[in-house]
């Protein structure tokens, strides 16, 4: 058996390999199982491992290649290894979404972005930690225990989509699935130093995501090069008669990777770049970035986004209120953990509720529920659905005058874990990711290299129109230009094991 590191291949590396004939997609998955093993002790990313899945796909591959069929054939994402946060169904694993509730449950279906990553040949190694049912932004209200960032060990990798983050930054996954409701892709993208991209609500399909807050998640790869985050957004992509807020999108998210940035406009914000809280190391590399893309020949023009200030409160009101509405089918009747300890009905909702779920699920699930009382939802959930039109608008307005917006993704760098206790302070992580799930457009967080105080990977947030992914897209692939493709992390790198 080859002792390559599969995972940390791009997808082109592994395709060539498997073109040429130098290992097999067998031994591609038996290598990116044999490194889970080996090196996940020391992060965590993984709550389960599918290797009866994996061998599957992998022998599907094989046997194609065996028959004569050329590798493009057999999908953008042949033979690569890849994994898929814990929100997303797949047949025959367990779907936790981190949560005690949901610890026995075992997926009956397949979600539809997992199955069209499996389509398009993807091998599937396992499911991924995340903050419990994706509330947080550091892994650490997953039930089963965090996850560490690659980078430094002592770390939180960011969340919600912690696992999915640290998995492709660890080089534990070549890409992976992540999902995002207010951040919770580019947030850990920052944090470990990968690409992460939230796609326009609408381009990929929610049919088998547990819901957390219907109007705003959306599913999105993870990757160290711009282009295998678009070739995983190829393969996942487009309407799904299952999901009828996905949209008929066939567009080719590689096509204009190449072209540069010349002639595109490239919005800033002033007002986010003055934000209270924004730490000096992400401020100087927003602003590096911006030079760069202006040295590729972008046009830099600014930019005003007057609601978007409102936009955290906005999100604490829709956020939870869509989350009660959701959870309420966990009732440990129907769906999730039943505890014994119970007298009637009433008791067995009342216990099974309150030790199924964590602290902060079940802050989110009461704010919710006051939030939609009577007499209080005209108060806070119907302006909050005002605001969000006037964030929308305000973004519609902004690109008027630009093609892509460039801000932080993050206020800092990645802190330690226990350093952020007060949930209100972990809430300001989205500072500036919300306002896009808000108005439903895409962004991405953009690895730019290492913040010059805490030498930690920091990341820029593109911003696209709606239904314009492929415009950050081609900027990511300018900044790629300058900052090379994402490194898997230096401790994890050349088969270390994070020791
Ligand atoms: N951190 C945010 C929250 O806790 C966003 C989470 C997410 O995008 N899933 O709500």
């Amino acid at each position: 058996m080859t002792t390559e590191n599969f995972c940390a291949m791009s997808v082109a590396e592994v395709q060539a390999g498997l073109a040429n004939k130098q290992f097999s997609a067998r031994e591609v998955a038996e290598g990116a199982l044999a490194r889970v093993a080996a090196a996940d002790d020391a992060v965590h990313a993984y709550l389960e491992t599918t290797e009866q899945l994996a061998y599957e796909a992998a022998a599907r591959v094989d046997e194609a290649l065996a028959a004569g069929t050329p590798l493009p054939e057999l999908g953008p994402l042949a033979g690569v290894p890849m994994a898929f946060k814990d929100n997303l169904n797949l047949t025959g694993t367990h779907t936790t979404c981190s949560s005690r509730m949901l610890e026995r449950y075992v997926s009956p279906y397949t979600a539809t972005c997992v199955q069209r990553s499996l389509d398009a040949g993807a091998i599937p190694l396992g499911k991924l930690n995340m903050d419990e049912f994706a509330f947080g932004s550091s892994t650490e209200t997953s039930a089963f225990g965090p996850t560490h960032n690659p980078w430094d060990l002592d770390r939180v990798p960011g969340g919600s989509s912690g696992g999915s983050a640290a998995s492709v930054a660890a080089g534990l996954a070549c890409v992976a699935l992540g999902s995002d409701t207010g951040g919770s892709i580019r947030q850990p993208g920052s944090f470990c130093g990968v690409v992460g991209v939230k796609p326009t609500y609408g381009v990929v399909s929610r049919y088998g995501v547990v819901a957390f807050g219907s109007s705003l998640d959306q599913v999105g790869p993870f990757a160290r090069n711009v282009r295998d985050a678009a070739l995983v957004m190829n393969a996942i992509s487009g309407h799904d008669p299952l999901d009828c807020t996905s949209q008929p999108v066939d567009t080719d998210f590689t096509a204009n990777l190449a072209e540069g940035v010349r002639g595109m406009r490239i919005g800033v914000v002033p007002a986010f770049m003055e934000a209270a809280g924004l730490s000096p190391e992400v401020k100087a590399k927003v602003e590096e970035a911006t030079r760069v893309l202006a040295d590729a020949g972008a046009e830099l023009v600014e930019v005003e986004l007057p609601n978007a200030a409102a936009a955290m409160s906005a999100y604490y009101v829709l956020g939870p209120c869509e989350a009660f509405s959701n959870l309420a089918r966990f009732d440990s009747v129907r769906y999730g953990y039943c505890d014994p300890d119970h007298k009637d009905l009433g008791g067995q909702y009342e216990a099974s509720r309150s030790r199924g779920f964590g602290p902060e699920a079940r802050r989110r699930i009461m704010l919710g529920s006051y939030l939609l009382s009577a007499g209080v939802y005209d108060k806070y959930y119907y302006p909050a659905q005002q605001v969000r039109t006037l964030i929308t608008q305000d973004y519609v307005q902004a690109y008027e005058h630009c093609d892509v917006i460039l801000c932080p993704v993050a206020p800092r760098t990645a802190f330690k874990f226990g350093e952020v206790s007060d949930p209100a302070e972990m809430y300001l992580n989205d500072l500036f990711t919300i306002s896009i799930n808000i108005a439903g457009n895409g962004g991405m967080s953009m690895p730019c290299g290492l913040g010059n105080t805490s030498g930690l990977p920091v990341g820029v947030q593109l911003v696209a129109p709606a239904f314009k992914d492929e415009n950050m897209l081609r900027a990511a692939a300018a900044l790629e230009q300058h900052y090379g493709a994402a490194p898997v992390a230096p401790d994890f790198a050349d088969g270390k094991a994070g020791e």
